[in-house]
């Protein structure tokens, strides 16, 4: 670097590996680099529309946008320029010397991830990923040998230039005034040895309008030199040509609008690179005026579950940028990523301000109604789409079920459930309902971590003999919605491991035996009274059970009171004041090892017994995802009673 009187700043380390990549890399869409110009330049033209509401005088001199892309063949440049906001000496150093975005930040990980997991090989890592993550101006390095960034921030007197090679360091020096844009940023590529064909016009202008056709600020191309040999005509600049008119693209009709420039549109909104699986798009008139242009992504955003990113809308007022990432949508449905322009709201208001505006709050309100009503029209319309925005999005769209009582019959409709019957995660509420046993009338659920181990709970086991179908919740929010529910349909939501079952008034399915129901014996009388003196200390009760087929015992939440999972759930976040409840312990009767204990409580070894017990109380935990109560005692009691049966001698 040959800089004379500009200081040099060392990249931080984050920014060099990702340099060293961009140096290095052989992705073959290198064309994303004017993609993220251009994004650039639009952005920093928002800005400062903005900030001239306060402050007129940023742009008296100028007061429109505009975007010039030049391309210098005998210079061998490419140059994005805009008359933007601009950058001061500091945000140059801060902002072209850092890792600002959150989605570069992703990249990277992403990237450590992959490299930890296939360390051996020494491929050029993280190709397949620039493109799905967008890297920002850092990406210029694939097609530059060294870039300059002249920039002079709107109302200053001082302009600087930005320098770097991409190989570690950058300076920054003092620009004459002469030199610098009036106001706003140029960027200049030094194109690399390979990336000639970015001086190709026509290559140009064909990525710029793949690009650009979602971009507010109008966009121009200018060629300077070429093909002639003639000395004159070889510096000339041609007539600057209109890529875009900057026209928003929300704000014309949808019938003017092809596929192709919505998906264009939604790549720039979102970041994010597959086809969105649900467009929305329409102008409200009537008591407000405001256009809406809203998307649910085909894949899930990375940062879905990162609780500082919460606002995925734009917000405009007459075309002018107000918030960038506005909670526009509940939290629930923050996987949609959208534009509203209001006609209506103030335009020099602050966002704080707009918050408490009531026109906003309309607005928001009835976005957010439309949005569930469209998802609603999906799932209706197109299964396979439907279960596809489910699957991404489902554990989302389920935190409404909590938060928004008010829409929760909305969601009813949205929500897909795994069930004993129908394992694969696509049943609704109605599907259930509509397959009821005589007799039932309850929707029974099962709470868990994953569908695997609720369908091999002994819980559903006299469910299952009936016919009975449970749905198997293994969201974490599932436990809490489910028990501030009401119920669908009229018909509550129970679980099956809480309180009573009260299934013996429905038949079991044609073909399979009735579980028999003699009433226990007074051998089994006194068993039980053994138990529950034996597991005082951990149970709140022994009772037989309607709800056992197979197994010989399981626990249950008591009658009133929080499901087990649910306890356990709050007891992980500290939640719960007090220590976790007592469960009650379920046995089947008709289980021949409890019949064979029954009958010989008399003549049983007592320390047999005893770990008979409470072997059956560990097993129950176990089956519930849970550790044995005493991990010691379990181990001893467990390798008496194999003792026992490896020594006996065999029936002669
Ligand atoms: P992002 O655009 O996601 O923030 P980039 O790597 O593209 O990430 O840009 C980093 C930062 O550099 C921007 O946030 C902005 O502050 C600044 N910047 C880049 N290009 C310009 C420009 N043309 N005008 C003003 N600021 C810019
Ligand atoms: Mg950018």
């Amino acid at each position: 670097m040959t800089e004379m009187d500009g200081q040099t700043h060392a990249f931080q380390a984050d920014v060099a590996r990702l340099l060293d990549l961009m140096v290095h890399s052989v992705y073959s869409e290198r064309e994303i680099f004017l993609r993220e110009l251009v994004s650039n330049a639009a952005d920093a033209c928002e800005k400062l529309r903005h900030e001239a509401l306060a402050d007129p005088a940023l742009t008296a001199d100028c007061p429109s946008f505009l975007i010039r892309v030049t391309i210098d063949k005998a210079k061998r440049t490419l140059a994005v320029a805009d008359n933007g906001i601009g950058m001061s000496q500091e945000d140059l150093a801060s902002s072209l010397g850092t890792i600002a975005r959150s989605g570069t930040r992703a990249f990277l990980e992403k990237l450590r991830a992959d490299s930890k997991d296939d360390a051996q090989e020494s491929k050029p890592v993280g190709n397949d990923l620039i493109g799905q993550f967008g890297i920002g101006f850092y990406s210029a390095f694939m097609v530059a040998d060294h870039i300059d960034v002249d920039s002079r921030r709107a109302g200053s007197d001082a302009a600087f230039r930005w320098r770097s090679d991409g190989k570690g360091s950058f300076s920054i020096s003092p620009l004459p005034l002469e030199d610098a844009p009036t106001r706003g940023t140029n960027v200049v590529l030094h194109l690399n040895e390979a990336s000639g064909d970015f001086l190709d016009g026509y290559r140009v202008e064909k990525i710029l309008r793949d690009y650009s056709s979602a971009i507010a600020i109008p966009v121009e191309l200018v060629e300077i030199g070429g093909e002639s040999s003639d000395d004159e005509e070889q510096g000339k600049a041609s007539e600057p040509r209109r890529i875009t008119d900057g026209s928003a693209l929300w704000t014309k009709p949808k019938s003017a609008v092809s596929e192709e420039a919505y998906t264009e549109f939604y790549h720039g909104l979102a970041g994010q690179f597959d086809k969105p699986a649900l467009t929305l798009h329409w102008h409200a008139e009537g008591r407000h005026e405001y256009s809406v242009l809203a998307f649910v992504p085909g894949s899930r955003p990375f940062d879905l579950f990162d609780p500082a990113r919460k606002g995925r809308g734009k917000l405009y007022v007459r075309h002018v940028l107000i918030a960038q990432d506005a909670e526009i949508l509940p939290g629930w449905l923050r996987f949609v990523r959208l534009v509203v322009d209001s006609a209506d709201l103030p335009l020099n208001v602050s966002r704080e301000m707009i918050q408490e505006s009531p026109v906003y709050s309309m607005i928001k309100k009835a976005v957010a109604n439309r949005v569930v009503q469209e998802l609603i029209k999906l799932s209706e319309n197109d299964a396979d789409a439907y279960a596809q925005v489910w699957d991404h999005f489902g554990a989302v769209i389920k935190e409404g079920l909590y938060e928004d009582p008010e829409r929760r019959d909305s969601l009813f409709k949205l929500a897909r459930f795994a069930t004993s019957t129908h394992p694969d995660g696509k049943r609704s509420l109605a599907d259930y309902v509509a397959a009821l046993r005589p007799n039932q009338t309850a929707i029974y659920y099962l709470l868990g971590e994953d569908v695997k181990r609720l369908q091999a709970s002994p819980q559903l086991e006299g469910f299952r003999s009936r016919g009975i179908e449970v749905l198997l919740l293994s969201d974490p929010i599932d436990a809490f919605w489910v028990s501030n529910a009401l119920g669908y349909d009229g018909k509550p939501f129970k679980s099956v491991s809480q309180g009573a079952a009260d299934i013996k008034s429905i038949a079991p399915e044609e073909g399979k035996e009735a579980p028999p129901s003699e009433p226990p014996s007074a051998h089994l009388a006194s068993l039980f009274a053994l138990m529950k003196q034996q597991l005082e200390e951990v149970v709140a009760d022994v009772r037989a059970s309607d709800r056992l087929s197979e197994s010989p015992a399981c626990l249950i939440a008591q009658e009133h009171g929080l499901d087990r999972r649910l306890e356990r759930l709050l007891a992980e976040h500290g939640q719960l004041g007090s220590a976790l409840s007592k469960p009650v312990l379920e046995i089947n009767p008709t289980h021949p090892l409890v019949i064979a204990l029954a009958d010989r409580l008399g003549d049983a070894d007592k320390t047999t017994l005893d770990d008979i017990i409470w072997l059956l109380f560990d097993e129950a935990r176990l089956m519930d995802g849970e550790k044995p109560q005493d991990a010691g005692g379990f181990a001893a009691r467990l390798t008496r009673i194999l003792m026992k049966a490896a020594c006996e001698k065999p029936a002669a």
